[in-house]
């Protein structure tokens, strides 16, 4: 008996690890966000909706078990949130997160707050993938994909899975096709890009929080989502955005015509390494 003090220490049980929720938040998918001027980062009501949003869903991964929530500001250069308004047990995370996404810090769970589906989804609001101007398509061996498969799939890559989404009912059910066991709170319905029936802030705070409550017991079941190697990212910019000269000679890409662009990985970290060295 006398051994058993060590033997947990050295055998590090789940229960035992401090658990660390990373929280990517969007403008596009918060409750009562509708029309494109307000995602505008400066937009003070839509921050206040955004906020009331992470808010809650801090406040549910704490009352779920969450030692620590770090919420990383996603939309439109991290220009959205304050850490005078943030929760005050969470952590706010500024700034451009580079080709892992920080990752490879292995988070217990990543969680979407505010996230929209990828581009040309009938009834997703604002829908878009990463770039609403600059991007009519993004390919993940051949499969159209948008921020929700690219973040899962770099989290599944370092072995954390993804939990729980908050957003429109498109963006709740992109994850659920590839996380059917993921909580999600369907804060609006999109009926067109621009149209929406919208929870209320305090029903959309409310739906938030008890998703993410219930997916802290979720960790160690929902199994990260991986995708198989080699990896094919195909990017198909916008008329007005086509490539620029000399993108036959990044390394890694297969220009396809005029906008259309290839990358080839050995898996989904090097094939987006690839694609964001500019
Ligand atoms: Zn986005």
């Amino acid at each position: 008996m006398r051994f058993l003090p060590y033997l947990l220490i050295f055998t590090c049980p789940a229960w035992a690890q401090k658990k660390t929720i990373f929280m990517i938040t969007d403008a596009e998918g918060v409750g009562g966000v509708c029309r494109q001027d307000q995602t505008d980062p400066k937009d003070p009501e839509m921050r206040q909706l955004l906020t009331g949003e992470i808010n809650a869903a801090v406040e549910g991964f704490l009352a779920g078990g969450a030692d620590e929530v770090i919420v990383w500001d996603g939309h439109d250069g991290s220009q959205t949130l304050s850490t005078l308004t943030i929760h005050p047990k969470a952590k706010l995370l500024m700034g451009a997160l580079g080709p892992s996404m920080l990752m490879e810090r292995r988070f217990s769970a990543v969680a979407y707050v505010g996230q929209h589906s990828r581009a040309d989804v009938r009834g997703g609001i604002m829908a878009h993938s990463y770039s609403s101007l600059g991007i009519q398509n993004m390919l993940l061996n051949g499969k159209p994909v948008g921020e929700i498969d690219v973040i899962a799939a770099m989290a599944g890559h370092f072995g954390t899975p993804a939990i729980m989404l908050s957003g429109d009912q498109a963006a709740a059910d992109e994850l659920h096709a590839i996380v059917p066991e993921a909580e999600v709170a369907v804060v609006k319905e999109g009926i067109g890009r621009y149209t929406c029936i919208s929870l209320s802030a305090a029903s959309a705070r409310d739906a938030i929080r008890e998703a993410a409550r219930r997916s802290m017991a979720k960790i160690g079941l929902i199994k990260p989502y991986t995708v198989p190697g080699p990896v094919t990212l195909q990017v198909e910019y916008t008329t007005r955005n086509s490539l620029p000269v000399g993108a036959e000679l990044r390394t890694g890409a297969e220009v396809l015509d005029d906008r259309t662009i290839r990358f080839r990985g050995k898996d989904i970290l090097e094939a987006w390494r690839l694609y964001r060295a500019q």
